[in-house]
């Protein structure tokens, strides 16, 4: 590793700094996981070895646990899962999925010694593990985690200590980064990716993270300069200063001191009123309004989870026409009214709603998140298919022109999404020329267009950008 080194970052322990010039979009390192598991809930429908979603996959005849695409993908992943299947068939049913992960780490790490790769700047043994740091309750089931493990671990695997094995808990716990499906939309399991968990989080940071074929990349959102710290978010940049500081807290052992929480920068326009004309709402107006926003998400995400859209649409309505008039267009909670309005709208083909909708949310994205930020990409991907569903061609068209232009950064050229970005912008731009020469012709070729290979996001509305923004996993 030429590109990065590691040092002593003031305030935050060991860090990793550029050791050159990097500009955005470039790939400052990528690295494969020392050990991934798919989730429990998912282990049915998502292939083992690739991690893509299939809708019929090949069960492991042997644990009848793990499941597999098709004989190459069984093939590709039986180096991993050998020991595993033996372990799962003697203890009678697969453990969990942070059980599953450390024996896999530890059977990694006993096959091929503590650096899996000369690629790997650090052992597991240096990476922090915060057991000392970890509140009660959640001790009380880490040790639970731990004794199950004892149970799972084979006899004629190679024995190591509770304190070996809690450590690699403890790093998991608080490094386990988030794998997603082939398409960068869904967290479908955990991996450990150690030059990953070297990275110190900042909430403005110079870098982000996405799992591109197999491999996680660390790219660049703008000019590093040689010598400077790189940076990625743990969190979520669109909670307040206030919110991201106590996830940091409780997730990750760590008071964040970034000029943005301490300064509480962009709070006042995430939480702020509507300003028309010179005129503001008073802060009564704006804290009724913030309030009741705040109780109908609650009954909306009720109604979503039940799936009864019509009702997540009704509340959607009444909320935001209540409050739309006093709130900020960058207000965080009207923002998420908007976006499932356009999500469930969407799925309910109500394009014109949905695109309205979907527009006002990538205004406010703008105006919180930095202009290279894979959420305002999926945004605006988002919001440029709803508008050229309803037809609205032009603006359909910029949008997906933003939103390439962010993943381009965010995503790289081979990301499958990125790649898909790329067929959307060709076919609007046609789409758009046409329209501009004849618009009877463009109206009919549309349709004909629609017909043959509708271009949608369209799955169950359950918030696309979910698996962009829990990167890094932990247990809730
Ligand atoms: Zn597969
Ligand atoms: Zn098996
Ligand atoms: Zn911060």
């Amino acid at each position: 590793m030429e590109t990065v080194e590691i040092f002593d970052s003031p305030g935050k322990g060991r860090g990793l700094k550029a050791t050159k010039e990097f500009w955005a979009g470039d790939v400052v390192f990528s690295e494969q996981s020392i050990a991934a598991v798919v989730f429990d809930s998912l282990a049915e429908r998502i292939c083992h070895s690739c991690f893509r979603r299939q809708d019929k996959l090949q069960r492991c005849g042997q644990c009848k646990f793990s499941h597999y695409c098709d004989r190459t993908c069984q093939r590709a992943g039986w180096a991993e899962h050998k020991q595993e299947c033996a372990a799962i068939k003697a203890y009678g049913k697969a453990p969990n999925e942070s059980i599953r992960l450390v024996a896999r780490i530890m059977w990694r790490l006993d096959k091929d010694g503590s650096k899996v790769s000369d690629m790997q700047l650090t052992t597991l043994d240096e990476l922090e593990d915060h057991l000392t740091d970890m509140p009660e309750d959640e001790l009380k089931e880490f040790k639970v985690d731990i004794h199950n493990f004892l149970d799972y671990w084979p006899r004629n695997s190679k024995q190591h200590t509770i304190d070996v094995i809690s450590h690699i808990f403890g790093v998991i716990n608080c490094n386990g980064f988030t794998v997603s499906d082939q398409r960068g939309l869904q967290a479908v399991g955990v991996g450990l990716f150690p030059n990953l968990c070297l990275v110190n989080h900042d909430c403005w940071p110079n870098c982000t993270v996405i799992l591109n074929h197999g491999k996680i990349e660390l790219r660049a959102l703008g000019k590093i300069a040689e010598g400077e710290e790189l940076t990625v978010a743990y969190v979520d940049y669109i909670n307040l200063s206030e919110e991201r500081r106590r996830l940091l807290k409780v997730q990750y052992f760590f008071d964040c001191t970034c000029e943005h929480c301490t300064k509480h920068i962009k709070d006042d326009i995430k939480m702020g009123g509507r300003e028309e004309d010179g005129v503001k709402p008073t802060e009564e107006q704006v804290k009724e309004a913030t309030d009741f926003c705040y109780q109908m998400l609650e009954k909306m995400d009720q109604a979503r989870l039940k799936g009864d859209y019509h009702e997540v649409v009704k509340i959607c309505r009444e909320t935001i026409e209540k409050t739309e008039p006093v709130l900020a267009d960058s207000h965080i909670y009207l923002m998420r009214m908007w976006s499932t309005m356009s999500e469930v709208q969407a799925y309910l083909q109500y394009f014109e709603d949905a695109a309205e909708y979907s527009r006002k949310m990538v205004e406010g994205y703008m105006k919180i998140y930095p202009q290279n930020n894979a959420a305002l990409g999926m945004a605006a991907m988002r919001a440029g298919v709803n508008h050229w569903q309803a037809g609205k061609i032009e603006v359909g068209h910029s949008m997906i022109c933003k939103a390439y232009a962010i993943l381009m950064i965010t995503h790289g050229p081979t990301h499958p999404i990125t790649k898909d970005l790329e067929e959307m912008r060709i076919q609007t731009e046609m789409e758009l020329r046409m329209f501009k020469e004849n618009e009877y012709v463009y109206y009919s070729m549309r349709e004909a267009a629609l017909k043959n290979r509708p271009m949608t996001m369209m799955h169950e509305p359950k918030s696309v950008e979910e698996g962009i923004k829990n990167l890094f996993h932990r247990k809730k």
